[in-house]
């Protein structure tokens, strides 16, 4: 990417010079005060455009696109004068190519619309007062710059959608948990027999310290280094099984010195360790085949609930239906107050206790078609289906009640009472789904603000929805 950055900030920079600055300028004066027409002509052809009122039949968008599209017209032709203006200005054009990449907007629909830009500032620009010489300059600089901005535009969008399709598949082969569920038991039989035939060899009085015994060369040993990393990528597990494999290594090397010396009762020490390390080995890869099976269903290990990364597939649908159906749905998102107090008063695992009964207490207040998800630690969000906010609001409270009044088991039979935090948005049919989630998480760190064991509703008026571009 930082090849393309520099490439396309060259690529301004070479428009953007003292020598055109003038004429920028004089680009600038001629199309401000056409601006709102050309901003209008777009808008009406565009809502003749079947694909694009999915996009734009929105209020917000309806009210907002004029205002930040003509914003973006005339700050296409503002001269950028230092390295720090060109910078901002190149990562403005960026974020609208990741807005466009997260609501789905089709590049094509874009390139139309700017051929539609690009055609009404010609036009503007061939009706002016501008000399024959200067309006073919102008008209070239124009086009250049329109050219620019659509360029970086479709890079970072092009760029998120790659993004998008390198972590489907590194999900794929990070997810296949059949072919990990099939090597497992390879690889565990692989584990136990090494270990078994060392034992056999030293019982036998045969183990020669010069044999290449090594676990690399056993098929634990291979698929830890041509395998591992394509299934446990990312994953801490990775780091403790190659670990684990140095630790095995290590111990052969002491083995073959205290054969080498007969030292009978540091090799039955060294031999303890080795299956140890043997033991933890399969002990982590069955704990790896096991998250592996549950994440295949997008679920979270610790409490099955759907885990982040189904977060996206599933808000994708939801919008795309609320869209269509005019229907609305509600994102109530909940962290538990001071859940470290807990961690550090009775423990990790009677953290993850009270983790799992709570994600089982969420699961039993809603319907069949919410949506439960442990966005990770201690918070998690419910997408409610088909709600309004009234709805929300009581379910909320449901939820907030129920949990302040349940004691959470722990071990030794005692209990724990907690509480929560809530923040609630609803749906407001706009096309990008994150701005739902951070009305909903803004709303819960007031409620954390405000002292916690309470819900606050995010303050939904059309203009805190900010603007599509
Ligand atoms: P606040 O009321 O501001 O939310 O305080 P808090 O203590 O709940 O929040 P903070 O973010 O400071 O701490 C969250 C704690 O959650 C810290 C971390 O150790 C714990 N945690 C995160 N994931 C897990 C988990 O899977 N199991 C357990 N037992 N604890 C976890
Ligand atoms: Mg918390
Ligand atoms: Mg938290």
């Amino acid at each position: 990417m930082k090849s393309f950055k520099s490439l396309h900030k060259n690529a301004l920079k070479n428009i953007h010079t003292q020598q055109n600055k003038f004429l920028i300028a004089k680009i600038f004066a001629t199309l401000e005060p056409h601006c709102e027409n050309i901003v209008s002509h777009f808008y009406r052809a565009l809502l003749n455009n079947a694909s694009a009122i999915k996009f734009l039949n929105h209020d917000t968008v309806k009210n907002r696109l004029r205002l930040t599209l003509a914003k973006w017209l005339l700050d296409s032709f503002s001269f950028q004068e230092t390295e720090d203006d060109l910078e901002r200005y190149y990562q403005y054009q960026r974020e609208i190519g990741h807005i466009h990449a997260r609501i789905d907007l089709p590049m094509s629909l874009v390139d139309h619309g700017m051929g539609l830009i690009k055609r009404q500032v010609l036009l503007v620009l061939k009706d002016s007062l501008l000399e024959r010489d200067e309006l073919a300059d102008a008209m070239i600089i124009a086009i250049e710059l329109l050219d620019w901005s659509l360029a970086v535009i479709d890079e970072s969008y092009e760029h998120d959608l790659v993004i998008n399709e390198k972590n489907a598949q590194s999900l794929k082969m990070h997810i296949s948990a059949q072919n990990l569920a099939f090597d497992y038991e390879r690889l565990c039989t692989s584990l136990s027999e090494w270990m078994r035939n060392l034992l056999l060899l030293i019982a036998q009085n045969k183990y020669d310290a010069s044999m290449q015994s090594t676990i690399r060369h056993s098929n634990f040993g291979l698929w830890i280094s041509h395998k591992a990393h394509l299934f446990l990528a990312g994953r801490p597990e990775l780091a403790v099984l190659v670990t684990l494999v140095d630790c095995i290594d290590e111990e052969m090397r002491h083995l073959a010195t205290y054969s080498r010396q007969q030292n009978s009762l540091e090799i039955e020490q060294t031999l303890q360790r080795l299956n140890e390390c043997i033991s933890k080995s399969i002990w982590v890869l069955g704990n790896i085949a096991k998250d592996m099976i549950e994440e295949e269903n997008g679920r979270d290990p610790l409490t099955h609930l759907f885990n982040r990364r189904y977060l996206e597939t599933v808000m994708r649908h939801e919008t795309g239906y609320s869209l269509e159906n005019g229907i609305l749905f509600g994102a109530v998102m909940i962290d538990i107050d001071h859940f470290k107090r807990i961690n550090d008063m009775h423990g990790h695992d009677n953290g993850d206790k009270v983790l799992e009964q709570l994600a089982e207490l969420l699961s039993r207040q809603v319907r069949a078609g919410d949506f439960v998800f442990r966005l990770g630690g201690e918070e998690f969000l419910i997408i409610l289906a088909d709600v309004n906010l009234a709805v929300v609001q009581r379910v909320a409270e449901k939820i907030r009640v129920v949990i302040a009044n349940n004691a959470f088991k722990l071990s030794d039979n005692k209990t724990v009472d907690i509480t929560v935090s809530i923040g609630t948005a609803v749906h407001d049919r706009h096309p990008d789904f994150n701005r739902t989630l951070k009305l909903a998480d803004d709303a819960l760190y007031i409620a954390k603000d405000e002292g916690r064991n309470r819900i606050v509703a995010a303050q939904q008026s059309p203009m805190t929805y900010g603007s599509i571009i």
